[in-house]
């Protein structure tokens, strides 16, 4: 009977905003009785997200277009490398449509065209909470699309438009029914996750029959209360939130045990003319100072930023202003990338390109300091007891996170005695052992 299902292949590429988009396509798919096949040669029709931020992501797309064409023949293509005007169609013509990033009903209008809606959709039924690319423990909520800012090295804006806020009962409608269906951990995610409800001007929505306003501080700290089947609350982890003041309103709630305290907020630069340059908020100063100030009011909070190095125009002074940030901002988590010039962005018409082997230079010095630092800080939580989430479970034991941990990008808690353990178990580890980036304990 499945033989006359009709079914569709899968290549999701991108950041975790990106995977977001592909779990809604792949919800209303199965939602519309489609299967998905996991290889090409046993899909009927190839649906590739794709990430067009930097140029080695548009290459990684093009390829992929290129390999599901080789393969399977018929391909529909989606997500940020779509919106780049021709692109797509100039490199493969062959590719029966083109839409853009967060663009379900076009996608869903192209499949209907080009692979029939099966008859009997009742055969596969979805579950309540769609279908998910991450594991059962733990789900990206994204809370909004685009962003009204223009950093001068980024082009999200042209390719996803202006900030636009999802309705804060939608959000949390989501959240409660991922939680419900066994998901310990949201990671809220977004372009700009401060700025959620700016461009609805803060409009109070509702949810659960309450008045609950279109704000970062109050949907976080309603999601912070969720409690999962289990009788435990969710952890809730903040990432992308962009150093605006009222960023300062969800420490306290992380002091309170109601938010994972974590904040993952892209500094980028530390000196003054390149964050100009930047287009970025510009006082290291401040900084440090709210740093310090985050830290007195709640002690255990982990910060993780990223920084772009080599930006054009750096000078040595200038980059060494940000090694002296960095040393003095003791950051538990920190990602570097070398500036890369991006089709489009205003950056590549700046004077002054740092040379490449500058470039790189400039990335190990940054990257070995943090190394010291985070080497340090690991060092200093031998002895703590800490709850973790379980992630993966083999002979040799369980690997896990703690609330210092995001999924993929941070370090991990090796648990050596955890062989029985389930994933997504929480459980509390007496740590014994640490390195660069992760750590070692034993179950208490
Ligand atoms: S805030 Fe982020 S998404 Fe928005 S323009 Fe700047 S780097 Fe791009």
């Amino acid at each position: 009977m499945n033989q006359a299902i009709p079914k569709v292949g899968f290549v999701s590429l991108g950041c975790p905003k990106a995977s977001v988009d592909s779990e809604h396509i792949l919800t209303r798919l199965r939602a519309e009785g489609y299967l998905i096949s996991s290889t090409y040669q046993d899909s009927d029709l190839v649906v590739v997200n794709t990430c067009g931020f930097i140029d080695s992501a548009v290459e990684e797309s093009l390829d992929a277009i290129g390999e599901a064409l080789a393969e399977n023949g018929k391909v529909i293509v989606t997500g940020c490398l779509g919106a780049k005007g021709d692109v797509v169609k100039q490199a493969h013509p062959k590719v029966l449509a083109v839409t853009g990033p967060h663009a379900a009903d076009e996608v869903m209008d192209a499949v209907h065209q080009h692979l029939p809606k099966p008859h009997d959709p009742y055969a596969d039924l979805v579950p309540p909470q769609g279908v998910r690319l991450t594991p059962q423990h733990y789900a990206y909520l994204k809370i909004s699309e685009g962003c009204n800012h223009r950093c001068t090295f980024c082009i999200i804006p042209s390719l996803r438009g202006d900030l636009v806020s999802r309705p804060v009962g939608e959000v949390m409608d989501e959240a409660e029914t991922l939680v419900e269906s066994g998901v310990k951990e949201l990671l809220v995610i977004s372009q700009d996750t401060s700025a959620y409800g700016v461009d609805v001007k803060y409009r109070t929505g509702f949810w659960g029959g309450r008045p609950l306003k279109t704000r970062m501080t109050e949907l976080v700290a309603a999601l912070g209360k969720l409690v999962g089947p289990d009788g435990e609350k969710v952890w809730v982890r903040l990432h992308y939130v962009y150093p605006y003041p009222h960023v300062d309103e969800v420490i306290p709630l992380m002091a309170q045990g109601n938010l994972l305290p974590y904040l993952d907020i892209p500094f980028q630069h530390a000196n003054a003319r390149i964050l100009k340059l930047m287009k970025r908020p510009a006082s290291s100063e401040n900084v440090l100072a709210r740093i310090n100030k985050w830290r007195e009011i709640c002690p255990e909070l982990v910060l993780r930023s990223t920084f772009i190095v080599g930006f054009p125009g750096e000078t040595e002074e200038e980059f060494e202003e940000l090694l002296d940030f960095i040393e003095e901002a003791q950051l538990d988590r920190v990602g570097a990338f070398i500036y890369s010039p991006v089709e489009g962005a205003v950056a590549n018409e700046l004077p002054d390109p740092v040379p490449p082997e500058v470039q790189e230079e400039r990335l190990a010095r940054l990257m070995w300091l943090q190394e010291e630092i985070s080497e340090e800080k690991l060092k200093r939580r031998i002895g703590q007891t800490l709850t973790v989430l379980v992630d993966e479970v083999d002979d040799e034991g369980a690997i896990a996170r703690s609330y210092a941990d995001a999924p993929e990008i941070d370090g991990q808690v090796y648990i050596n005695d955890g062989q029985h353990l389930n994933v997504g178990d929480r459980v509390k580890v007496r740590i014994t052992d640490s390195d660069t980036h992760d750590l070692w304990g034993e179950l208490v």
